[in-house]
């Protein structure tokens, strides 16, 4: 493909991209499709001779697109939402042309100094406390990870390399793996598995604290966990807070954990990928208090901030923590092979948005929630059961864990909507997240008219 070429098939592609966001709600949702599909619908090898672009679309719509899994259609209310905007893809396509790999400053000077920027921008529109910002004397700063259980676990690694110093400079006798065997780290219950999974690769101990009647973690919970810990002669040394857990998008009570994890010497990290993106509105900001006892704090713009994957932002307050465990150079706190010009993309959003565009996104979606979480409450057959702070809202059929089961058997097997199930307190829940950048309130309005119907016919059947 040569250029001339390239700027047909380019807008041509740029059109398929359109149609297909413009008329996606007319797809079902959720393929219907059993495993293994695909392998029987390519040939078994790469083609020898070239082939054509118009055969290659072919088999974009014959092959792909039955078995996606349609993120982007405001019928899709699972998990939580996947960014896209149009910004941010034409960002993607500008990096793709670029192609330069930042792994140092000289690499690509504009790709390691507009990350460093935008860090800042995105920093200061959730008001982080000066000493994350990286500016031109903090001692802290930002950087973007691919994802945030990758800075879950760079926090943890950080965390653990202090640690060891820390004790190590009051008892020089003692072994680098004598410490290692004796730390402990904390985190919710409800915390993402990922929180877990760092503790299993940095091979140190991790103990889960209940959650509250709100599945937050209270200061109490962890105190007491700490103390006996101590007392049988173990080293507490990290914490990963939670603010919006994937469950249900509880809050951990940070203002209260942040000053004993400060006294006790333990590191506080904060998981907040969901959530994040909404502290750049005051209205939600308070939910960020307590920041300024963190170490580091992690969220997702490619979540909820209209920035398509992988954009996971971490700030540390200390870069030298980071520098100090991964022999990093001192501003940029980087891993080779990773920098792709991702930085790139959080300026087109947003200088194309404006802050003002991207909290008009938050609030529309976090009223499009209380929409949903009217609907249901007015109905007596279900019930709300987690309180909906922002974009998430967990319900049920009142009844048993077998019968939510099965409405949500029904409502996957329908494919006009998407929602996935999550456990709370043993109970089986059903998970709504306003999810796509399109939803509408009459999406809202369809997707409870069409759970209801279900729900209906299940309920007479059971008579
Ligand atoms: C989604 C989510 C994660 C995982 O994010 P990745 O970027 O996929 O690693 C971690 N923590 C919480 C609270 C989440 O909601």
């Amino acid at each position: 493909m040569d250029a001339a070429e390239f700027r047909r098939r380019g807008k041509e592609m740029v059109d398929y991209v359109a149609d297909y966001l413009e008329k996606i709600e007319e797809r079902p949702v959720y393929p219907d499709l059993e495993p293994g599909y695909l392998r029987d619908l390519i040939p078994t090898e790469a083609p020898c001779e070239p082939e054509s672009f118009e055969d290659l679309m072919q088999d974009v719509e014959r092959v792909i697109m039955p078995g996606i899994t349609h993120w982007h259609s405001p019928n899709f209310f699972a998990y939580f939402p996947a960014a896209s905007s149009y910004p941010a893809m034409l960002a993607d396509m500008l990096c793709g042309a670029i192609g330069c790999i930042g792994f140092s400053w000289a690499a690509s000077p504009a790709c390691t100094e507009l990350e460093t920027v935008m860090l800042d921008w995105l920093g200061k529109m959730l008001q982080l406390p000066e000493c994350f910002i990286a500016g031109t004397h903090g001692h802290g700063g930002g950087v973007i990870q691919s994802t945030a259980s990758e800075a879950t676990l760079m926090s943890l690694l950080a965390a653990r390399c202090k640690a060891v110093r820390r004790v190590q400079a009051v008892e020089s006798e003692r072994s680098e793996s004598d410490v290692l065997s004796k730390l402990v780290a904390y985190t919710s219950d409800q915390a993402h598995s990922s929180v877990e999974r760092a503790a299993l690769i940095g091979a140190v101990m991790m103990r889960k604290v209940p959650t509250d009647e709100h599945f937050a973690v209270r200061e109490e919970m962890l105190k007491k966990m700490v103390e006996e810990d101590k007392a049988a002669g173990l080293i507490p040394f990290y914490f990963c807070a939670t603010l919006g857990t994937t469950p249900s998008c509880a809050f951990d009570h940070i203002t209260k954990l942040g000053p004993l994890c400060n006294k006790e010497n333990m590191w506080m990290h904060i998981d907040a990928a969901y959530a994040g993106s909404a502290f750049i509105c005051p209205e939600f900001r308070p939910l960020l208090n307590g920041i300024e006892y963190a170490d580091s704090f992690n969220f997702n713009p490619h979540k909820w901030l209209l920035i398509n994957f992988d954009c996971s932002t971490m700030w540390v307050k200390k870069r030298t923590d980071i520098i100090g465990a991964f022999k990093m150079e001192p501003l940029y706190l980087k891993h080779e092979n990773q920098e792709r010009f991702r930085s790139l993309k959080m300026w087109f959003v947003f200088r194309l948005y404006g802050l003002k565009g991207l909290q008009a996104h938050i609030r529309k979606q976090v009223a499009l929630a209380k929409e949903f979480e009217s609907l249901v409450q007015a109905d007596n057959r279900f019930e709300i059961c987690a309180e909906v702070i922002l974009g998430l809202v967990c319900f049920r059929l009142k009844g048993s864990n077998e019968l939510n089961q099965n409405l949500l058997k029904r409502i996957t097997k329908s494919r006009e909507i998407h929602l996935v199930p999550c456990q709370l307190s043993g109970r089986f829940v059903l998970r709504f997240a306003i999810c796509a950048r399109t939803t509408e309130s009459r999406h809202i309005q369809r997707a409870w008219r069409h759970i209801t119907q279900l729900a209906f016919e299940l309920l007479q059947e059971q008579e």
